[in-house]
């Protein structure tokens, strides 16, 4: 397995707990998950439910990389966009996919509601806001959304988001009410509660070395002993290594690094009030509060790894730079991970040779994604359920290895720069057009004091706020054909 930095801090409660176990002698099981990330926790709870025997092997522990270490936002959908999903598989089977992110945010809400997860408070709602001015093409995704995918979903004027988000850096907004967050440092080990509870047994410290898939018992192999099952679930993301390196290599790590301010008392009001998730539009910054006054605030992605701590300073100057009036803030935690970006967008999720399952690839958004999996390969494996086979579009593709990983880096270099570009084209298009409006009704004014108007004005016709789509200019009667003008002219 390659080596990360392990994150800074984690939040969960150590007495909750309990004492690692690494495998030291040999086993059979139905069931062997490599990986006790979210994606693996979520095959071994839902197979142990439907009466499977399972075992987990873990190189590390418990939400060692991003599953232990994640902002806890909860929402429908995958990191392809609705657009790019519909032209890559068709309507029908788009809407199918987009039903299951939504059953997967579901499965999550009831996993946090149950007793296991003390503390697991759930708090509604998650806001998209647009760092440029495109109102008219949020009008066409918010139809697409209610209208063809049955999603909640609410359309916020600029006027509605800078009411909660006092910045003139968001435009409008999406607004999803059925969208949750929950404390995703503390998630995962209520996961693993359940799953051992329901019978899968997870085993820490141990590294999965290599696997042979061949047979119909298949035999997995650990420094200290050895596994047989019938299935082998890979859920190792990027740091899967060894078992499959062909797997690891059609995954692009990114990091992802995150913060948590002091408390900032009432000057927070004066910025932020919106409770919820917020989450702009080119993934570059998510945040919300946290312990009533606090900010926790991810970082743009990086494709290079390093210690969390050292993000601090970088995380406090983009706050500032979103909400100036908070000054300077102070960071008292960090942290972070890595994920698994495809090169298509979407998780992979499916099985790959008879008994040998892949549930990796969850991107930025692995609450929804990786529940979705569980639950699908768990129940494939129990009752034949073969809907994973909606992900098979979105074949294996090698990432690039080292090669992949610089041009990532140069993508996310140019695409933030862009994102950076058009909003400061928006920003300089609003400042522009609120002067245009005074300069117009100053001269209005000084006509009507003069009783003049000047030559050629017209009465000048109301505009639409700023974003919105302008009312149809009435047809103008037809007119004379101009003869410089036509066809082959
Ligand atoms: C800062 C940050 C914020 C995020 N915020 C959100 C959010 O708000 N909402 C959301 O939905 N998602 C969020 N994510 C994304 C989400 O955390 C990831 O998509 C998800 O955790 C991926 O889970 P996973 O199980 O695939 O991978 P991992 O968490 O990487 O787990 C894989 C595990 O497999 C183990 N492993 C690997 N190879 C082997 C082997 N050979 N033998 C044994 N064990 C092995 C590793 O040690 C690791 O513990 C965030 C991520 C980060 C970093």
């Amino acid at each position: 397995m390659s080596e990360t930095p392990p994150s800074a801090t984690t939040r969960a409660d150590p007495a909750a707990i309990p004492e690692r176990s690494r495998l030291s002698f040999d086993l059979d099981a139905d069931i062997c998950v490599i990986g006790a990330g979210l994606a693996g926790l979520t095959v071994a709870l839902e197979a142990a439910r439907l009466g499977a025997s399972v075992a987990v092997l873990e190189g590390r522990h418990v939400g060692w990389n991003a599953s232990g270490h994640q902002l806890g936002t909860v929402m429908p959908g995958y990191g392809l966009s609705i657009g790019e999903l519909i032209a890559r598989v068709g309507i029908e089977d788009a809407r199918e996919l987009w039903s299951l992110s939504k059953q997967g945010a579901e499965r999550v809400r009831a996993n946090a509601a149950e007793q296991l997860m003390p503390g697991m408070a759930l708090s509604e709602g998650a806001l998209e806001v647009s760092n440029v001015d495109v109102g008219d093409q949020l009008i066409s995704r918010l139809q697409m959304l209610s209208e063809d995918f049955e999603t909640e979903v609410e359309g916020w004027q600029v006027d509605r988001v800078r009411a909660e988000l006092k910045t003139g850096r968001y435009f409008h907004g999406m607004y999803y009410p059925k969208a949750f967050q929950i404390d995703g440092r503390q998630y995962i080990h209520g996961l693993a509660a359940l799953a051992r509870r329901a019978g899968a047994r997870i085993f820490e410290d141990t590294p999965v070395v290599s696997i042979d898939s061949s047979g119909i018992r298949k035999r997995i192999v650990t420094p200290s002993a050895r596994l047989r099952a019938a299935h082998i679930v890979l859920a190792g993301n990027i740091h899967l290594g060894a078992p499959l390196r062909r797997l690891s290599e059609t995954l692009l790590p990114v990091s992802r690094y995150a913060a948590v301010t002091a408390p900032l008392g009432a000057r927070l009001a004066e910025a932020v009030t919106f409770q919820g998730s917020v989450m702009d539009s080119d993934g570059v910054d998510q945040f919300r509060i946290v312990d009533g006054d606090r900010l926790m605030w991810a970082s743009p992605e990086t494709t290079w790894a390093a210690r969390p701590e050292r993000y601090a300073g970088a995380i406090a100057r983009r706050i500032r730079t979103i909400f100036p009036q908070l000054g300077k803030v102070e960071i008292t935690e960090t942290f972070g991970g890595a994920v698994g970006q495809t090169v298509h967008g979407m998780p992979q999720i499916g099985q790959l040779r008879r008994g040998l399952w892949v549930a990796s690839g969850f991107g930025r958004q692995g609450l929804n994604t990786s529940a979705i999996a569980g639950h699908l390969i768990a129940r494939s494996i129990l009752w034949g359920d073969d809907r994973w086979r909606l992900f098979s579009p979105f074949e294996l593709v090698w990432a690039g290895g080292p090669t992949g990983r610089v041009a990532g880096h140069l993508v996310g270099l140019w695409s933030r720069g862009s994102s950076a570009t058009a909003g400061a084209l928006a920003r300089y298009r609003e400042r522009a057009r609120v002067q245009e409006n005074l300069r117009e009704a100053r001269r209005l004014e000084a006509n009507r004091q003069a009783g003049t108007r000047p030559p050629g004005a017209r009465p000048s016709r109301p505009r639409p706020p700023p974003g919105q789509p302008r009312p149809e200019r009435p047809t103008p009667p037809p007119a004379a054909a101009d003869p410089g003008e036509g066809a082959g002219g």
